[in-house]
């Protein structure tokens, strides 16, 4: 793919990096049936370079907890992945 500089001339168009995803934080946010919780929210979160698979945590307060840590929480306890 070609851009348009603004001499006229075309630029070459570096290609995205790869990117691949190693992680899903999934987040259900329940249902309510005008104020009767018929489905409470509840989060996961699995990671792909291990594997392992955290949560599924239920209730509001646990899943706003939950998903403000997990993204920095797990990759400090992964196996997959190297510390040093
Ligand atoms: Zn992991």
């Amino acid at each position: 793919m070609t851009t348009t500089g603004t001499a006229g001339g075309t630029t070459p168009r570096r290609p995205a990096a790869r990117q691949v995803v190693v992680s899903i934080l999934t987040i259900d946010c329940g249902f309510d049936d005008n104020g009767r919780q018929t489905r409470q929210p509840r989060a996961k979160y699995d990671c792909n370079l291990c594997g392992q698979r955290e949560g599924p945590v239920d209730g509001a307060s646990a899943v706003i907890a939950f998903s403000a840590s997990i993204r920095t929480d797990h990759p400090a306890r992964c196996t997959a992945r190297s510390s040093a």
